[in-house]
């Protein structure tokens, strides 16, 4: 498949509500060409409103979007052109075949891609031709994958993508992602899953309650997070507590008995100064742990609640 000319987005102040519950709240983000682009968000934080009002398959009630520099709530026949999209509430009837349900999806498109390659690609070789209600889980998810791609987009959107999959057609699926990405072409991608989005994207939105709290390169957020390291240290014996506190670089020490955890703003002065102090002791280490800030803590100091917690009004 000839790689398509990549494709920006730009989403500005979107705003939508159903009834009383104000899905987005003024959502503004930008994705660049060849980009793959994470909405992080929990359950009901509006990453699928965002991406079907993106798609142009619901009206948002204000803002903007633009996709290649394309108008897409003037010219939303146009902007879907560009775009491939898997998503959640996708459902195909149970006779069609892989081959048919290709062939018919790229009928609606002035430039598509070539079936066989799909099915070649996709991995759907073998069940080209078997119904859509005698496809497994997996293969199921490939044919939507391919379906994506049937217009040879520049821009893919995936509403959780790997929502409900094994562990392995996940791995699979990640890979997949990478290299649609290296291949110029833009991804937008929602996620509840604070691993996937700090593997896969080069840049996430943080959406909680239908706003963007932050974007940036997930490594760039931890960075900056206000969350210190810390070293996590277990030993033969009770270390003495005051000389702990006074390590170099400690900020915080926690602890009792042969269990510590010494926030610190140098882990290196301190992993120095926590051996010289136990080898004065004569006393030993057991475990030792460092570990650094994560999305979790980025979250949690954005939004005031720790990740997992679940949602008010949760679907
Ligand atoms: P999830 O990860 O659970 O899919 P999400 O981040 O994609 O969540 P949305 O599905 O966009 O979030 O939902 C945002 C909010 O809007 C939630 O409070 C949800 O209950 C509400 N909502 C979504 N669709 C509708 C609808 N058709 N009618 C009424 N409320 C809706």
């Amino acid at each position: 498949m000839p790689a398509p000319m990549p494709v920006s987005v730009r989403v500005r102040d979107l705003a939508r509500r159903y009834g009383r519950v104000e899905a987005l709240r003024g959502v503004t983000f930008e994705v660049a060409p060849g980009e793959i682009f994470g909405l992080l968000g929990p359950n009901g934080a509006g990453k699928t409103t965002a991406l079907e009002c993106i798609l142009g398959l619901r009206r948002p009630d204000s803002g903007e979007i633009e996709i290649a520099g394309i108008d897409a709530l003037a010219r939303p026949g146009e902007a879907r052109q560009v775009c491939g999209a898997q998503l959640q509430a996708a459902a195909l009837q149970d006779r069609i075949t892989p081959r048919r349900a290709l062939s018919l999806f790229a009928s609606f498109y002035r430039e598509p891609a070539e079936v066989g390659g799909l099915i070649e690609r996709f991995g759907l070789a073998e069940k080209a031709d078997e119904a859509f209600e005698r496809l497994s889980e997996g293969q199921r998810q490939r044919l939507f994958l391919a379906l994506a791609f049937v217009n040879n987009p520049g821009l893919v959107v995936l509403d959780e993508p790997t929502a409900g999959l094994d562990p392995r057609s996940r791995r699979e699926l990640h890979r997949f992602i990478q290299e649609t990405g290296r291949s110029g072409r833009t991804v937008l991608l929602s996620t509840h899953d604070l691993g996937e989005a700090e593997l896969l994207c080069d840049r996430i939105g943080i959406l909680d309650h239908g706003r963007i709290v932050a974007a940036g390169r997930p490594s760039e957020l931890i960075r900056a997070s206000g969350t210190a390291p810390a070293v996590e240290v277990r030993t033969v014996r009770p270390p003495n507590r005051a000389r702990m506190e006074s390590l170099p670089g400690v900020t915080a020490c926690t602890g009792e008995g042969e269990r510590w955890r010494l926030g610190t703003g140098d882990v290196n002065a301190t992993l120095f100064g926590l051996a010289r102090l136990l080898e004065s002791e004569g006393n030993e280490i057991l475990g030792l742990e460092v570990v650094k800030p994560t999305l979790e803590d980025v979250f949690l100091e954005l939004t005031g609640r720790p990740w997992a917690a679940p949602e008010e009004g949760e679907r």
